[in-house]
């Protein structure tokens, strides 16, 4: 399927990567005719005044057939998510998003859509699989055996199942990405759902702007990460949509750095060199994950453009912005 002259549904546009997918692909001139979240408008992160912006639960089944009337594609990434600090701590909330898959699923089938997008997490992948910090990259099939992250990875191991037998038995076209830490712009910094990119941002700013120079760290600093820029991610979304590939992807950076690493290049970002404090019992996620990308660039030839310096200079830059807007509030 090619998206142009498609009619296409975002659900979770009001969040991080729904709001930057709807202006990507607008950008790109995909007919997004409708954006759905269950936040108020003046809480998105973006949205355009040419599309029908609704603010809905879509865990509720009616509000799901509205997102998807008239549409040919939905690309679905509402959910309650957060970083590990909000993960670790509401697993049954995380879960309740079962609720939006199925009735999205349900919705897409019923209005003959003919591609569901659904956005996945590496927090599928079994968790022996990611015991040390020298981690061999993660491929599809090491999902299975399942031991997912509690909580929220078992939640999106289930709900990709769903649509795959959504599509087998129903015959809706069902596509879905395995995303690996996204960053970038326009996302949470704050509040306790942000994720390690956006946090460390607003520690190193926070030490800057105090002029206390510590920062502390969640876990000991040398658990093992990749992190893909949004831009990346959209890119490789509607790719994903557009292919013919049934089986669930990586979509997400190969470029593996430890946490101390991380605060090493926000710090050479911000110029400022911090006093490390290591919080042992904070929640920290697994030691060590990445991102084996053979299957995707071989498939369709995608692959991360972005270097985790040069986003992470564009995230930094845009919380100091929302930090000194805040601050003049
Ligand atoms: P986000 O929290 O910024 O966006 C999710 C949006 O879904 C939010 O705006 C939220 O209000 C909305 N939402 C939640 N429940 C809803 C409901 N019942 N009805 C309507 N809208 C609802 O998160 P994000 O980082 O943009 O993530 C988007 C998707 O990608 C999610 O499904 C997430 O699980 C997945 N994902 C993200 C990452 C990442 O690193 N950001 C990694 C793996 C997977």
């Amino acid at each position: 399927m090619n998206l142009k002259n498609q009619k296409v549904a975002v659900c979770g546009a009001g969040g991080f990567i729904g709001g930057h997918l709807v202006k990507s692909l607008l950008d790109q001139g995909v007919d997004v005719v409708r954006a759905i979240d269950i936040k108020p408008l003046d809480e998105w992160y973006q949205y355009s005044k040419d599309v029908e912006n609704l603010s809905l639960d879509l865990k509720e089944k009616e509000n799901c057939h509205k997102a998807a009337k008239g549409v040919t594609a939905v690309f679905q990434l509402a959910a309650d998510m957060g970083g590990m600090g909000f993960i670790e701590n509401n697993k049954a909330l995380c879960m309740l998003s079962v609720l939006t898959n199925t009735h999205m699923l349900m919705a897409a089938r019923d209005a003959g859509v003919q591609r569901f997008f659904y956005s996945s997490s590496a927090c599928v992948y079994n968790g022996d699989k990611q015991k040390t910090p020298e981690v061999v990259p993660l491929k599809e099939e090491d999902a299975y055996p399942a031991l997912p992250e509690d909580g929220y990875g078992w939640e999106k191991l289930f709900s990709e199942r769903m649509c795959r037998h959504f599509e087998e038995d129903f015959g809706l076209q069902t596509r879905v990405a395995r995303f690996h830490n996204v960053y970038g712009p326009l996302g949470t910094w704050n509040g306790g759902r942000e994720k390690a990119p956006a946090a460390i941002c607003r520690k190193v700013l926070e030490a800057k702007m105090s002029g206390k120079h510590e920062i502390e760290i969640w876990g000991d600093g040398k658990q093992t990460r990749s992190f893909m820029y949004v831009d990346d991610c959209t890119k490789g979304s509607r790719m994903i949509l557009e292919s013919d590939i049934h089986e669930p992807l990586n979509l997400g950076s190969d470029e593996l750095v430890t946490i101390n690493q991380l605060v090493d290049i926000v710090e050479e970002i911000a110029g400022v060199k911090l006093e490390r404090r290591y919080n042992l019992g904070a929640p920290k996620g697994v030691n060590g994950r990445n991102s084996d990308n053979t299957k995707i660039l071989k498939l369709m030839g995608w692959e991360p453009s972005i270097r985790l310096k040069e986003g992470m200079t564009k995230t930094y830059h845009w919380i100091e912005n929302q930090m000194l807007v805040g601050a003049h509030k």
